[in-house]
């Protein structure tokens, strides 16, 4: 591969970069990758502002609960107080420790890692912005015979009058002081995993979604569960609602919302989406073309219109999850090289992505929800399961735990299996290579429970709920 500099040049060290980058040069690639570090060090979103931190902020939340329900199981004496510094230092030690560990990863399998800004000059150019030893800014200019763009997504925040007082994800794991009055604006993943962390850490917790249930897309039965269940947690969640205005008083922020009320909190987070982080790159130099919202557009290689320049990852938004951008990266990198290194063709299937929301309960799901696979199937089966988990027999606590099973009658296959309760996360992850091994119901129903879980009701359904 003469002439070029590099054989693969990256742009972005999120988990899609850093996935490709590794692969390829494991395969003898030579390879470069390219990240700005500006706000984050090697990771990207996931590692620095997304899946990992919030997950542990997740699990301080869940301790505030676990030290109330212990007294019914004997346990005696106040609960102890939250230490949001201690929270935040532990989290960012963490952090920076997986910075290094990426790093490594990269290092160790001989990919060279440039720091700055990553820009296409050109078909096979990419500039880098850099800063020289005396801090002045400097130039880079490299080329590769293929270039992979990861550079990920960025918050979007409509506007409005005060849109300057707001924070987004970015901003929430590092606030100076301990928000005790939160508002929260969306009713997505972030949304309301960030609604149920910082009720569950001790703020009073608003969240205003703007339609009719939060978390479009999911399960109808499943959304209004979670509501009712956030809802008795102690979110105070409205819907139809949305924010007019913010003005920045001495006392705190004071919003004026849409429904005429006034609210005044110490911090609004917005988590109305996510768009492609293309400013700047230089799609226009080489002609890569884009579509809604900036979004590079992809074939099922993650080629863009330019053959030798691929996306993937939240900058083509399709699935924003970071088990997608690692699945697609590494069919980029066995479309490149995997013949040559003996393997077959990869490609990426969308249709039986798991995932979770991890609110206090967690939402996990994979498959077609009801309404789905009623317009796909006509004839589905629907069982479905409500019971108050073993573990708040003695908690006290009132929360209760939903499983349904979506079955395509004249295959018995089961298309879509959700849950709403404890660890739905971990629960839906085994269900989802039953899913994807296209499971009957006979087959669901042949497998032994582990008693006493709440996964186990999963086996045991007997009778269907609806059957049409
Ligand atoms: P990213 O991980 O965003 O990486 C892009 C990298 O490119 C960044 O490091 C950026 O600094 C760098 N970059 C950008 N432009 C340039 C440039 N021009 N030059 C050089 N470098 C550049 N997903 C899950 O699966 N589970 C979860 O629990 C989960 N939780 C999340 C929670 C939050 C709050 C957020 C925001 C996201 C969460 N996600 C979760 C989504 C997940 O983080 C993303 O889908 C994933 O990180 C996308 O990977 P990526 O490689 O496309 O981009
Ligand atoms: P989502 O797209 O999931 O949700 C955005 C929310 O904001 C929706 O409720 C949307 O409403 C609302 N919204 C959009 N625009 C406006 C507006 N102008 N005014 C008011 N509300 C608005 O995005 P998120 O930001 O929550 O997360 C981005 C992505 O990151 C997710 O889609 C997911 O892929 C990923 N992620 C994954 C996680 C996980 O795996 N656990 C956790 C966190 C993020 P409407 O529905 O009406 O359009």
């Amino acid at each position: 591969m003469g002439g070029f500099d590099f054989d693969l040049m990256v742009i972005g060290g999120g988990s899609g970069g850093v996935r490709a980058a590794r692969m390829a040069a494991q395969r003898g690639a030579r390879v470069a990758l390219a990240e700005t570090l500006g706000t984050n060090g090697l990771g990207g979103t996931c590692v620095n502002v997304g899946c990992i931190p919030k997950k542990l902020y997740s699990y301080a939340a869940q301790y505030g609960e676990g030290f109330e329900e212990a007294h019914g199981y004997g346990w005696e004496g106040e609960a102890p107080l939250l230490n949001w510094a201690t929270l935040k230092a532990n989290r960012a030690k963490e952090i920076s420790r997986l910075n290094g560990v990426y790093s490594n990863l990269l290092r160790g399998s001989g990919v060279t890692v440039f720091n700055g800004f990553a820009r296409l000059e050109g078909d096979h150019q990419v500039g880098l912005a850099t800063l020289n030893a005396d801090g002045s800014p400097g130039h880079q200019r490299l080329t590769a015979q293929h270039i992979l763009l990861a550079p990920g997504g960025t918050p979007h925040v409509p506007h409005f009058v005060g849109r300057e007082h707001v924070i987004t994800s970015n901003d929430i794991f590092d606030l100076p002081t301990f928000p005790q009055r939160l508002v929260v604006v969306g009713g997505g993943y972030i949304a309301c995993e960030f609604a149920s962390i910082f009720n569950g850490l001790g703020a009073h917790v608003t969240q205003l979604y703007r339609g009719e249930q939060v978390l479009r897309g999911f399960d109808d039965e499943v959304r209004h569960f979670l509501a009712a269940e956030v809802t008795k947690a102690g979110v105070d969640l409205r819907l139809n609602a949305g924010v007019l205005a913010i003005h920045k008083q001495a006392d705190g922020l004071h919003l004026q919302l849409e429904d005429g009320n006034t609210r005044v909190a110490d911090a609004v987070l917005y988590a109305t989406g996510r768009v492609p982080n293309v400013n700047g790159l230089g799609l226009d130099v080489a002609g890569v073309a884009t579509g809604a919202q900036g979004a590079i557009v992809v074939n099922g290689h993650y080629q863009t219109n330019v053959p030798h320049i691929y996306a993937v990852g939240d900058v083509t938004a399709r699935v924003q999850l970071t088990p997608v951008a690692l699945g697609e990266a590494m069919v980029v990198v066995d479309h490149i090289w995997g013949a040559a290194a003996g393997k077959a063709p990869r490609s990426m299937a969308y249709d039986l992505i798991p995932t979770a929301v991890f609110t206090h309960p967690n939402v996990g799901t994979v498959g077609l929800t009801e309404a789905q696979a009623r317009e796909q199937f006509g004839a589905i089966t629907v069982f479905r399961s409500e019971f108050k988990a073993l573990k708040h027999t003695l908690s006290g606590s009132t929360e209760r735990t939903l499983m349904k099973l979506v079955v395509d009658t004249a295959t018995d296959r089961v298309v879509g299996l959700h849950m709403v309760g404890a660890e739905a996360g971990e629960i839906v992850q085994g269900f989802a290579v039953a899913l994807k091994a296209g499971a009957t119901k006979a087959v669901f129903d042949s497998t032994i429970g582990i008693h006493p879980t709440a996964a186990e009701e999963f086996v045991t359904m007997r009778e269907p709920v609806k059957a049409a």
